[in-house]
């Protein structure tokens, strides 16, 4: 029988949910909530005999087998922003793997280990860019090479991957940015995400930082280095665990068609999912003419 799909997912106390249960080969198997509440709408009969909800031993995540939701914890609540006078952490992921079947993929990064902290003229490079990030490079982990801004990604607190940006004026850089080779494309999960539960997907590194600014940190941002995303990318978007997806592109039409690849790729996951419009080109101009030039 075809069941349908109320949420993709649930936040709540995970522990609480097993209390009264007993854990067996690292996982519980309780009754879901989900298919409880629902039970009239996806047609099921006495949803509390059938036991469809698998949660980790560890209550990090459940998954319930019927009605294909998932389950995970509360995230931390934060205050409002207050960026320059509050202790920023990088957050950690502590989703388990649960969908899909990919691997993480990472490169060495000694040349980014290597990098130096601090250049003059690159880090003027950075602040002429956007004055906010005279205070934020640090927290973004930033690093410094002649000429070229090295930007670390993470994951679960571990840099997996980096990316450069030239420093030269327009004109003497043909290729701005370096990707060095990799088998997946990573996303870049901003360090400076507090916990949202809803998340922009940009386009690059410092669009999605001028999304977060123009936000004021109450939602995350995600930058997928391009106007597609691959399975491996979605793979890593699907075990953040956000409700809702904003898609935030210098044009439309990309995030139309960033919104049919992620429904196609899973649409009980992707299905709340909305365009922000630009209003001047990506997201950090957008920022910088609503704040700065204003
Ligand atoms: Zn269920």
């Amino acid at each position: 029988m075809e069941h349908k799909y109320l949420f993709g997912v649930v936040q709540t106390n995970l522990k609480d949910l097993c209390e009264g249960y007993n854990e067996h080969n690292g996982q519980y198997i309780i009754p879901c909530p989900n298919c409880i509440e629902h039970a009239e709408e996806l047609d099921i009969k006495n949803p509390e005999d059938k036991r469809k909800l698998y949660i980790k031993s560890d209550y990090s995540v459940g998954f319930c087998q019927r009605c294909k939701t998932k389950f995970f914890n509360p995230k931390p609540k934060h205050d409002d922003f207050a960026l320059l006078d509050d202790e920023i952490k990088i957050p950690e992921f502590n989703y388990e793997v649960f969908s899909g079947n990919h691997e993480l993929i990472k490169i060495p990064i000694d040349y980014y280990t290597m990098s130096k902290d601090y250049l003059e003229d690159e880090v003027d490079y950075l602040i002429n860019r956007n004055p906010a990030l005279e205070k934020l490079y640090p927290y973004l982990k930033f690093k410094f090479r002649k000429n070229k801004v090295v930007m670390p990604f993470f994951w679960n607190d571990e840099i997996i991957y980096y990316q450069t940006r030239m420093t030269l004026p327009r004109d003497k850089c043909i290729v701005p940015y370096f990707c060095p080779p990799i088998n997946g494309k990573p996303i870049w999960i901003n360090p400076l995400n507090r916990g949202s539960n809803e998340v922009i997907i940009t386009e690059g590194i410092f669009g999605s930082i001028g999304a977060f600014l123009t936000y004021k940190g109450k939602i995350d941002t995600i930058a997928v280095q391009g106007s597609y995303l691959t399975n491996y990318q979605l793979w890593m978007l699907d075990q953040l665990g956000y409700s809702k997806y904003y898609i935030y592109y210098d044009e439309d039409i990309i995030s139309e068609n960033i919104i049919k690849i992620m429904k196609k790729y899973n649409p009980i996951i992707y299905s709340d999912l909305e365009i922000i419009h630009s209003e001047l080109g990506d997201p950090e101009d957008d920022y910088l003419h609503k704040t700065i030039y204003h």
